[in-house]
């Protein structure tokens, strides 16, 4: 197998970490960006304890300048960007009528104006070498909606579009461009809803379970290995049977 450069966003989290140690034991170099230095660093500790190590940058990927420099640090420490997951995201819950401009601004620019952020800083490196992978973490709530998440929905959503017009604008030239869309994923995120709902949730779900990060992970070590080359534009559902459309 190949040794690739692969820049997780929001690598720090849930998912993202474990999207990030998966890379790293196939012997990718691995990098993620970070908002708030010293919980980064403890996180990076936790993982080298493990014996995993990740690089870690600072950046902002809602900010595009912040995005530039993030990918330009990643580069200049562990080189070309070869595979790219847009991962970092938020959630401003509430239903539409009672959201303010800024709970949605906030997660259009977090969940979908990253990827352009992101993406168009690596893009052009990863066209002149002619080799790319770039998956973006949706979520199942982009393909069927869900109340008190508008902005959620249309920023997850959105990644397709972006996924299916990439892919096409660059197939060609040995980059694939895909989608994960995770169901429930037993992280912060997901802990954070009332137990109840919780459980409403879980019901709803044909394998009778949440998922877990690493399931999510192995989707996306799936989409980028050399062997995938032939899989561009498409979206992979990981969400226990929740949604089966897409
Ligand atoms: P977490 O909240 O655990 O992690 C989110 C990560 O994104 C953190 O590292 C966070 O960094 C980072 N981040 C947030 N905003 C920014 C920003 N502006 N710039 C840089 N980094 C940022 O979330 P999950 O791991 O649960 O989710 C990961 C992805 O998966 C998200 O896109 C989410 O929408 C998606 N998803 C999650 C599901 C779930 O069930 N958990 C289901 C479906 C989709 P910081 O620590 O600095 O805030």
């Amino acid at each position: 197998m190949t040794t690739r450069v692969a820049l997780v966003t929001g690598g720090t989290g849930g998912i993202g970490s474990a999207i990030c140690k998966r890379l790293a034991k196939l012997g990718h170099k691995v990098a993620t960006n970070y908002r708030d230095e010293a919980k980064a660093k403890s996180w990076q500790a936790a993982l080298k304890a493990e014996g995993i190590d990740v690089a870690i940058v600072p950046g902002d990927v809602s900010d595009p300048a912040s995005a530039e420099a993030l990918v330009k640090a990643v580069e200049s420490q562990l080189g070309p960007i070869d595979i790219l997951v847009n991962n970092a995201g938020i959630t401003r819950d509430t239903t539409f009528h009672r959201m303010s401009a800024l709970q949605w601004q906030e997660v259009i620019n977090t969940n979908l104006n990253s990827c352009f952020n992101v993406t168009r800083a690596v893009i052009d490196g990863m066209r002149g070498r002619k080799w790319g992978r770039i998956v973006q973490i949706a979520s199942i709530n982009g393909q069927k909606g869900q109340y008190g998440q508008a902005n959620y929905a249309a920023s997850k959503a959105g990644m397709h579009g972006f996924t299916i017009s990439l892919a096409q604008e660059n197939a060609k030239l040995g980059i694939t461009v895909n989608t994960v869309s995770p169901g429930y994923i037993g992280t912060e995120m997901v802990m954070a809803v009332p137990e109840d709902v919780r459980a409403k949730i879980v019901a709803q779900i044909p394998v009778g379970r949440l998922g877990e990060p690493d399931e999510i992970a192995y989707a996306v070590t799936f989409l980028t290995a050399d062997e995938a080359a032939w899989i561009t534009g498409t979206n992979l559902s990981v969400n226990g049977g929740h949604y089966m459309g897409w």
